[in-house]
This record gives structure tokens, sequence and C-alpha cells, in this order.
């Protein structure tokens, strides 16, 4: 039996239908921004897998962290004891983060941060005996799929199951070109109408919509509301963290800074799930009294795992390279070139780029859902050609591996004007 067989036994994929997908590919190796499977077929991988691969595949320099570490210490649980890996971690992201954000609490992924953030913006005013209960998120959001992430995110297919079972969490829309205000004026009407706790957003790109961009001004703005009204603002960086923006967070872009930060994806260089979601001193302090009912009551087992800690040490010094800091702007200014070339076609609707995310939306006579048709007609025709891109509808996005090669990224860019056409 092949790989492929074995798994279509045994495996549940997610986001997956299994009656009616297709089925996975099996890899078997990777190495820089390339896959291979197991007939030895070569795939460039376009998405970073998911977002999370900044520094290449099988790196040497984070795989050497993680084995030096491997074999010092692997775990010990973070309840009652500490270590250097975490330590180190903390005082590096005290050295890049805006400067409000003075701790850090570790958990395992995107979700689980978002999922502390949104628990402390609700126990935050509990412990101050104030009722305030409903969370405000963007239209269209992505935060995840655990229970108050999904309650925050608007993809409706994500959550249709299971509304009615949410926290309360009131939509305004993406301040997009020209929505601007009508965006800040529903986030005054939230707040006037309901007990809000807190704000979650994806500063300034919105990823699983479809790499949806806006102003770094309009977000200041809904910031200032927010801060006006004494309501907590949350910054899921899980996509838009480490470099992808062109910063090292996109919330660097802003003038005003928010009170929680949550962390994933590149966190690790993609190799470890871990995540951190970060706070303001006082936030930390509206918890720190001497009732116990007061504290943080959420943790997970594998907190602050000392080996995926040496992962992010080794990735954050990766990031700081110059090397790597030339590879943004190298790719940023590819991608705007394409920008230039493709957004006069006549089959093209707009096309946007900030830092290494670029996308462009294709024009189509129906409405596109999206995983509907024209979405898995593209998904085909980049497999066939060895290209690892899931387009969202009729948009299809780049968010390449740092160091991908001009050559690799000259094929995507082709691969999609060719694409462009076929559909
Ligand atoms: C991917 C993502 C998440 C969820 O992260 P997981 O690790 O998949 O749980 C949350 N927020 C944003 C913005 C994301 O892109």
């Amino acid at each position: 039996m092949t790989l492929t067989e074995k798994d279509s036994q045994y495996l549940w994929h997610p986001y997956t239908q299994h009656k009616t997908s297709q089925t996975p590919i099996a890899i078997t190796k990777a190495e820089g921004a390339l896959l291979w499977d197991e007939n030895g077929k070569e795939y460039i991988d376009a998405i970073a897998s998911w977002w999370v691969n900044p520094f290449g595949h099988s790196n040497k320099i984070i795989a050497d962290a993680v084995y030096k570490q491997l074999t010092t210490l692997e775990h010990v649980l973070f309840g009652g004891f500490t270590h250097e890996p975490a330590v180190k971690v903390a005082e590096k992201l005290m050295e890049i983060l805006p400067e409000n954000q003075q701790k850090i609490f570790f958990s395992d992924n995107g979700s689980t941060a978002v999922e502390v953030a949104i628990k402390v913006a609700l126990q935050y005013f509990f412990n101050k005996n104030e009722k305030r209960t409903t969370i405000i998120a963007f239209e269209n959001a992505f935060h995840g799929d655990t229970f108050a992430a999904m309650a925050a995110s608007g993809i409706s297919f994500y959550t249709q199951a299971f509304q009615g079972m949410f926290i309360d969490v009131v939509r305004i829309p993406v301040p997009v070109k020209g929505q601007e205000q009508t965006s800040f004026e529903a986030l005054e009407s939230a707040i006037k109408n309901n007990n809000c706790a807190g704000f979650i957003f994806e500063p300034l790109v919105l990823g699983a919509a479809g790499m949806v961009m806006y102003e770094p001004e309009a977000l200041a703005k809904l910031i200032q509301i927010c801060k006006k009204n004494n309501v907590l603002t949350i910054a899921d960086e899980v996509m838009t963290g480490f470099g992808k923006t062109g910063k090292t967070f996109a919330m660097d872009y802003v003038s005003e800074q928010p009170d929680m930060i949550c962390l994933s994806k590149a966190l690790t260089g993609g190799t470890i799930p871990m995540a951190i979601t970060t706070f303001t001193q006082d936030i930390f302090d509206a918890f720190y009294d001497d009732d116990i009912n007061k504290a943080l009551f959420h943790g997970h087992t594998f907190t602050a795992n000392p080996t995926g800690c040496a992962a992010v040490l080794a990735s954050i010094d990766l990031l700081q390279t110059s090397v790597m800091q030339n590879n943004i702007e190298r790719i940023n200014e590819k991608h705007l070139e394409f920008q230039k070339k493709i957004e006069k076609h006549p089959k093209v609707i707009t096309a946007r780029t900030l830092g290494v995310i670029f996308a462009v939306e294709i024009k189509s006579n129906s409405e596109e859902s999206y995983y509907g048709s024209m979405r898995t007609k593209l998904y085909n025709f980049f497999i066939d050609k060895g290209l690892v891109l899931r387009p969202v509808g009729n948009i299809v996005y780049i968010l390449p591996p740092y160091i991908m090669t001009n050559e690799q990224l000259q094929k995507v860019y082709n691969t999609i004007e060719e694409a462009i056409e076929m559909v």
C-alpha cells in the first residue's frame, strides 16, 4: 500500500469532507522552499505551509538548536518551575515587541493564544467587578477553531454548526478603503449598545478572509476609540507576526499599541507547535492579588516547552540577520513589480501587496464561495504544475518562505498568470 492508501484507511484531515475531497499528497522530504512527494514530484511551497515557515524547510540552524535543547532539557512542567529557554524567549520578545508589552504567557497554537487573550479580557473586568462580557470582532475575521476563537471568527462555514453556543460577539466591518467611516461608527455603536470587554482584530491583513488589507491609520483610530471607552484591544498577529508584513509585527506600522498580542505560526520558524499571548503590565496587575480566585486559571500541559523555546530563539535570530531582512525586501519588490504588471489584466479585479504577502482577485461569472468550483479548479491547476497555493474562492495569494529564490518566485508568478488565462 502507498502512504496515501494507508492514510485514507486511518486519518481524518482538517477542513476536509472526506467523501468528496481528493486524496492528500504524501510529502516525504522538504528543503528550502521545496517539497517532494512519495513519487519524487517536486513542489514549490508558495504559502510557507499555512504561513508558518519563513526560513525554509528542514532548516539546519533551527534543527541544531532543537537537538541541543532536546538532549539538555526536553521538557519540564511550567507550573512551579521555570527554565532558561523560557526566560530567554521573554527577554528576546521584550526587545522586539511594542514597548507596552510586559508579560508573556505560553500556549500551543494560534487558537489557544486567542483563547487566552479573550479569557483574559473577560476576566480582567470580572476581577474589577465590572460587567463586561461582549467581544468585538471584524466581519470575516479568522481567529482559530477553539470555542472563543470560533466565536470571534466571522467565516460562517467554520462555525455554523455551533451558532447559539458562543460568547457574545458583535461584528464590525473591516475599514478597507472607502469603508473607514462605516467601521469607526460601527465600533462606536457596538461599544455604546453592549458591555464590551475587548476588541480582537487581525492587524492590517485578514489572512483567512483572503489577505484583505487595510491601512494602519484606520486601525489606530479604532484602537483610540477602544482606549477612550476602556475596551481592551487584542492584536491577533498569529499570521502577520515575524516579518510577513515587511516589519517584525504589523503593529509596528500602527501609532497606537494594543493591550494584548497573539503570536504563533512563524514563532518557531514552522517547526514546533507553540504560541504566546503578550500583555501590558496593567492587565497582569488586574490578576495580581491576595485572592487566588483572581489568578488566571488557564494552562496547557506543554506550556513553555523548552524545545519549542529553543526553536523560537533560533528563529528570531534568523529573522534578525541582514540576509533575511534583505530577502523580505527583495520579495516585496518582486511582488510590487508583479502587481503592477497584473493589475491591469482584464480578468483581474484587484491585486495587493504588503511585505511578502501578495493577493490577486480574479473576475468570475458566479458568486465564488470559499471552497467553490473556481477554487478547486485553480488549486488543481497549481498542484499539477508543482505549486502549493491554496486560493480562497477567487483570490489567489502568495506568502512565500523568505528564502524563496527569484527563479522560484518567477515560476509562481508565471503560473498564476497562466491560471488567470485558464479560468
Ligand atoms: C491560523 C490563525 C489562527 C489559528 O491558529 P492555529 O494554530 O491554526 O490554531 C488564529 N489567528 C490567525 C490570524 C490565524 O491566521
